[in-house]
């Protein structure tokens, strides 16, 4: 079983993958029917017993990450419940998922699922959440809006707010660009898939995208002065963290660097 709470009217689970010393958390969200991200394969045991245990009548994806759309598959087949996907990721979705080994053990495969496009709206009997594109942890990436009651479903694009290191197919640049949009809109609680809700969330997007907006400042310094990405990456990032060497290069700093102006 999933580590199970509540938040108002939404149900939380919370499940923990471990690989070689480290552990990232995973939350799933449901409000009143709809679930929030399907959480990886590796977590089926515990996820599969939350979710029989409440109510699904549809499930919403921010993206196609195998740590959001491991349990589609399941889901599609034991309650068959339609499954909400960026539109542009949906042929992806419809393929097994291929990646390096490190992530097959962190979080299981990604079996295949038929998805479909989002509405412009998801409605359930108490809510609507307006559905938002938000590229930059991924290009195709969707957050959800429930401007009644100041909630922002954030899959990804929050997470933490000094990131430092990137997956190699995001963007900070166009990360600070969802930021800057997202942070027009009227919102309190951030609901984020690895950190949990955040009840200051306005606060802390503000803080992460500060956080680029200066790091933006001091890259673009450090290239007029001729440096390359890569010098520029071991002078604002000397370390080089557990999570680039067990996934070979794929999370890095560098990739925030090269992407952030
Ligand atoms: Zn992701």
């Amino acid at each position: 079983m999933l580590n199970s709470s509540k938040y108002r009217d939404i149900t939380i689970g919370r499940g923990v993958c471990s690989l070689l010393g480290t552990t990232i958390v995973v939350y799933l969200y449901v409000v009143d029917g709809l679930l929030i991200d399907a959480g990886p394969k590796r977590l089926k045991r515990e996820s599969s017993k939350f979710f029989q245990e409440h109510q699904i009548d549809q499930v919403a994806l921010t993206h196609v990450h195998e740590d959001h759309s491991g349990m589609a598959a399941w889901l599609q087949s034991k309650m068959q419940v339609p499954i909400y996907l960026h539109e542009m990721s949906i042929p992806e979705a419809s393929k097994r998922g291929r990646y390096l080994f490190y992530r097959q053990l962190m979080w299981g495969g990604r079996p295949t699922f038929i998805s479909q496009p989002f509405p412009e709206v998801l409605t359930t009997e108490k809510h609507i959440f307006d559905v938002i594109d938000s590229p930059g942890h991924m290009k195709y990436h969707k957050v959800f809006h429930e401007k009644n009651q100041g909630w922002l479903f954030t899959g990804d694009l929050y997470v933490r707010p000094k990131p430092f290191v990137a997956f190699y197919d995001e963007n900070m640049k166009d990360t600070i660009a969802s930021l800057q949009k997202l942070l027009q809109l009227d919102f309190d609680t951030v609901f984020c898939a690895h950190s949990g809700v955040v009840e200051n969330g306005k606060a802390m997007l503000q803080e992460k995208l500060n956080y680029l907006l200066n790091l933006q400042e001091k890259v673009e310094g450090l290239r007029r002065q001729g440096l390359t990405d890569r010098e520029v990456d071991q002078k604002l990032f000397p370390k080089i963290p557990l999570i680039t060497k067990v996934s070979r290069g794929e999370w890095s700093s560098y990739n925030i660097i090269s992407t952030i102006l």
